[in-house]
């Protein structure tokens, strides 16, 4: 048992080191992802789910390194919010997603509005609702066409001051979304005080729901809930037939996921815009 305990020990001590490591690597690496060009957008689509149709793209950003390959934004994001870089990344993926849309309706394709995650530390920067407006204005975009997710862990510090910003952002014309909602906490009563336009259901709720009727109870429930409020419903991570079906009976109103497409670069997410019109 000494024994054991000894080598469980040194388990962890390398696993942690092995984390620093890797921590320490993206770190330094990520300091010049920007000025290198290293980073890209990846888009998936929406699909409404009476319709079928592409209603809109949300921007997935991607990093393309010479040595770490293409890196997840799940290994370097959380990195990138602790440094504080995740605002000049920020800025670069509305800028980019802007000018992206943009040049897709001068083509010619299908005009969807584009979705861009916003971190919470990014949100809280005293200039975003100006970084928002440049980006806008740089590329021409219609603010009816730019959409902006952002997580319940925005809507946790200085309520009045967020709510504030978000109207500054809805005045503008453009739209709201809580990411990855009932994995954080928000109260329901301070929900509807935000003014917001879609609730996307974690990913992590649609896997599980066909599996056991707990699952299933609280997909429903968050989408009674959201309908209850005058927001539209968005289910993530929507894989399989079986899951779209259910979703549909239950009214959400559009889903994302593999089922659709996976997230794919600008040149495959034009087709998917063309085969739209
Ligand atoms: P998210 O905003 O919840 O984005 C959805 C994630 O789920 C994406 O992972 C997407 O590729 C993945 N996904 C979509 N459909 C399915 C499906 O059917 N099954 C499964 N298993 N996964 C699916 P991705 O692109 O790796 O992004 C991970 C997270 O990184 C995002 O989660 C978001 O929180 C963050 N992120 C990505 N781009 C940005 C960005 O530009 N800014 C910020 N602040 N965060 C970003
Ligand atoms: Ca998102
Ligand atoms: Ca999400
Ligand atoms: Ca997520």
């Amino acid at each position: 048992a000494k024994d054991g305990g000894r080598n469980q020990l040194q388990f962890y001590t390398e696993e942690m080191n092995d984390r620093v490591t890797e921590r320490t690597l993206i770190e330094g690496h990520l300091r010049h992802a920007l000025v290198r060009n290293e980073f890209l957008l990846y888009f998936q689509p929406r699909v409404d789910c009476v319709s079928g149709e592409v209603v809109g793209l949300e921007a997935l950003l991607r990093w393309q390194h010479p040595e770490l390959g293409l890196v997840s934004p799940v290994r370097f994001i959380s990195v990138a919010e602790e440094t504080g870089r995740i605002v000049e990344i920020g800025e670069w993926v509305l800028k980019t997603a802007c000018l992206q849309a943009m040049a897709w309706q001068q083509a010619g394709l299908a005009p969807v509005p584009v979705a861009v995650n916003v971190s919470a530390r990014q949100f809280r920067h005293a200039a975003f609702v100006q970084e928002v407006k440049d980006a806008l204005e740089a590329s021409g975009l219609e603010p009816r066409y730019l959409e902006l997710e952002l997580t319940e862990s925005v809507m946790m510090h200085n309520v009045d001051v967020v709510i504030a910003a978000m109207s500054q952002l809805k005045e503008m014309g453009i739209c709201l979304s809580i990411d990855d909602f009932g994995t954080g906490y928000s109260s329901l009563n301070y929900l509807r005080r935000f003014p917001i336009d879609y609730l996307k259901i974690d990913q992590s709720f649609v896997r599980d729901m066909l599996d056991d009727p707990p699952g299933a109870a609280i997909v429903r429930s968050i989408i009674a809930l959201g309908h209850s409020l005058a927001f539209r419903i968005i289910a993530e991570g929507v894989e399989t037939p079986e899951q779209l079906a259910y979703l549909k009976e239950e009214g959400c109103d559009e889903i994302q996921g593999y089922l659709c497409s996976r997230p794919v670069p600008e040149k495959e997410a034009a087709v998917l815009l063309g085969s739209e019109r």
